[in-house]
């Protein structure tokens, strides 16, 4: 009977496994699948997941899972695609998970046109490649005849991106399948090898919106203007001294108002973005932010005071990632870096928003990484990626996963 069960100590070390003829074989799987990867890729981008509506892409995965052997694939409430590769036991439980979701409207053409090595389409980076990753890291481990002590959970999430809010892995934390149990999250977002997130940038995401009465530009001449007013706002938050350290950003995104140039309008609003590697920078933000709009809405109704009207402004959060860390010496972080080291990778600590953002916030050990390959004009139309190096992204990920995992010998 095999029986390995790894306590920490008695776990192979990573230049051990990368001897191991079970992981050799699942490399030899991995030097093999190109062309089936390049397809797979093809067909996972053509398969559009607009915001909101990654229906079709969750189904085409849940079928793949399906196909590729995995067990009890189910679609949670939110939409996440969930299934298991079961271990000699439940413990550890390991998460590999990727988005599902893109930042392209219902409607973006996502066929995908090659030209010699490179793929172009919107999304083709971020993430089909990484929802390739995630079913190719099945496959590999099946080839090799991988058998692990804990279970690996395969994750396809909803909602990673903008106004998505991670409400797919944050709902598989918060009440969902993952509120418990879960020993290392592994995230795969977009390409590149260097990466490896460790640290949550935190972002805070507000709508303020500034209201009057509204009226004729000749004819109400003299009453307050949403508008005016937050400009003023603008003007003041643009100031603010962001620290370089913890580096800290803000921007103002979207604005919008009025409805023609000769009307006063009955309201102005802004979308806000503020990130920060520190929580508390961003409180500071939102307190400044605050201030500044209830300033400028103080100024525009006393500056119009003698016609009598007033303008009112509401700001409400409209997005919220926490911020924390992975720490560097704990073990998925030094199994990254390890794995990465010795497939000839110098890997690069990293801070990113990601789905990783969740589970570190809850003191959940997780990391986001590339899968490999080279991308270019991420979150455009004009969206490219080459494969270059994805064996080597795949590699790694295998490596790790049999690691936290537990390598049965
Ligand atoms: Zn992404």
């Amino acid at each position: 009977m095999q029986n390995y069960a790894p306590r920490k100590d008695e776990r192979l070390s990573i230049s051990n496994l990368l001897g191991s003829p079970l992981i050799q074989r699942a490399f030899e799987f991995i030097n093999d699948a190109r062309q089936e990867l390049d397809d797979e890729l093809v067909r996972i981008c053509q398969t559009p997941a607009p915001p909101f509506k990654e229906q079709a892409r969750a189904r085409l995965v849940a079928r793949r899972f399906q196909q590729i052997g995995l067990g009890r694939v189910r679609s949670d409430e939110e939409g996440n695609v969930i299934a298991e590769r079961p271990g000699v036991s439940s413990k550890p439980r390991i998460v590999v998970s990727a988005h599902l979701d893109t930042v392209f409207p219902e409607g973006t053409d996502v066929s995908v046109r090659r030209e010699g090595l490179r793929f172009n389409a919107p999304g083709i980076s971020d993430n089909a490649c990484g929802i390739v990753s995630l079913i190719a890291l099945a496959r590999a481990l099946d080839a090799g005849h991988i058998s692990t002590e804990g279970t690996v959970c395969f994750v396809a999430t909803v909602g990673e991106e903008g106004g998505g809010n991670l409400r797919g892995v944050r709902h598989l934390f918060t009440g969902g399948e993952l509120s418990s149990g879960v020993d290392a999250f592994i995230s795969l977002d977009g390409p590149g090898l260097e990466r490896i997130t460790h640290k949550a940038l935190g972002s805070r995401r507000y709508q303020v919106t500034v209201k009057g009465p509204g009226g004729h530009s000749w004819g109400d001449f003299g009453i307050v203007n949403p508008v005016h007013a937050l400009g003023r706002a603008i003007a003041r938050f643009a100031s603010y001294p962001a620290p370089l350290a913890p580096r800290t950003s803000y921007n103002v995104g979207i604005i919008e108002g009025g409805s023609s140039v000769n009307a006063i309008p009955e309201r102005a609003s802004m979308v806000v973005d503020v990130r920060s590697i520190s929580s508390l920078e961003i409180d500071k933000l939102e307190t400044y932010l605050r201030r500044v709009v209830e300033i400028a809405v103080r100024e525009e109704n006393s500056q119009r005071a003698m016609s009598g009207t007033t303008l009112t402004f509401d700001l409400e959060q409209v997005g919220d990632r926490p911020s924390g860390e992975t720490p560097v010496d704990s073990t998925i972080v030094r199994a990254a870096i390890e794995s990465s080291r010795v497939l000839g990778v110098e890997p690069r600590l990293d801070c990113s928003s990601t789905d990783s953002n969740i589970p570190i916030s809850l003191g959940v050990p997780a990391i986001t990484l590339g899968v490999g390959g080279m991308s270019g004009n991420c979150h455009s139309l004009a969206e490219w990626y080459e494969p270059v190096g994805r064996e080597i992204g795949l590699k790694r990920l295998v490596l790790l996963t049999a690691f936290l995992a537990g390598l049965v010998t």
